[in-house]
C-alpha cells in the first residue's frame, strides 16, 4: 500500500477521498505526518493555493502528497468570490454570514448562474507536479433551500439536481456530481492508471 499525505488538516475529507482510494493508496492528513502548520493560502487562485500547499508538504517530508482548493464563482460577480470563498465576508465570518453578503449581492440580479471549482495538486515522489479539476455549474437561488450540507449549499442549486439545491440533497447524490467529487474522481482514475 503506497502512501499519499493531504496536505491538510481536515479529516473529514481525507475520509471520504481514503475510501475511493482502498486498498491501493493510504491517505495521511498533515497532523498524522507530524506538521502542524497552517499553511498560508496567499496566492490568488485556486490553482495557486493548492500548489503552495502541495509544495510546503513535499518540501518538508519528501513524499508524494496532494491538496486541493475549491471556490464558488458567480458570473455576475466577474468570478467573485472564487479564491476567497471562505472569509467572503471578512476574517471571521461564518457560512451564514457569507451567504447573507451573496444574496444581498445579487438582489435584483437576473443573472444567477454560478459554479463550484476544486483544484487538486499532486505532486510525485520525483517532484512532478499534476493539476485536476472538477466544475459543477448551477445558479444561486434567492433564498436559502435545505439544511443538509455546509458553506454555500443551500442557495447553490446545480443545473443537474431537478431543482433542488446541495442543501436539499443527501451527501452521497451530491457527490456524484459535484465539484470536489468531479475532480477527486479525476485524481483517482490518473492514481489507478499510472
Ligand atoms: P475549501 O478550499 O474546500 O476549504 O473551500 C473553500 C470555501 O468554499 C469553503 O469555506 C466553503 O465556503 C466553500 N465551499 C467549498 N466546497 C463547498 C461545497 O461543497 N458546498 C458549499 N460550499 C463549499
Amino acid at each position: 500500500m503506497k502512501q499519499l499525505i493531504f496536505a491538510s488538516h481536515n479529516k473529514h475529507k481525507a475520509s471520504e477521498i481514503n475510501a475511493l482510494l482502498n486498498p491501493d493508496f493510504q491517505v495521511s492528513i498533515l497532523d498524522e505526518v507530524g506538521i502542524s502548520d497552517d499553511i498560508p493560502e496567499t496566492a490568488d487562485t485556486l490553482a495557486g493555493n493548492a500548489l503552495i500547499k502541495a509544495r510546503f508538504t513535499f518540501e518538508k517530508t519528501g513524499k508524494s502528497c496532494f491538496a486541493d482548493d475549491t471556490g464558488l464563482e458567480v458570473d455576475a460577480l466577474n468570478g467573485a468570490p472564487g479564491v476567497y470563498s471562505a472569509r467572503f465576508a471578512g476574517p471571521e465570518c461564518n457560512s451564514d454570514n457569507n451567504i447573507d453578503k451573496l444574496l444581498s449581492l445579487l438582489q435584483g440580479s437576473a443573472n444567477r448562474s454560478a459554479r463550484f471549482r476544486t483544484v487538486i495538486a499532486y505532486i510525485t515522489d520525483d517532484g512532478k507536479e499534476h493539476m485536476f479539476e472538477g466544475i459543477v455549474n448551477g445558479k444561486i437561488t434567492s433564498q436559502r433551500m435545505g439544511t443538509e450540507g455546509f458553506g454555500y449549499d443551500p442557495v447553490f442549486m446545480p443545473d443537474e439536481a431537478n431543482g433542488l439545491t446541495f442543501a436539499q440533497m443527501p451527501l452521497s447524490s451530491k457527490n456524484t456530481i459535484s465539484h470536489r467529487g468531479r475532480a477527486i474522481a479525476q485524481f483517482v482514475h490518473y492514481l489507478k492508471n499510472n
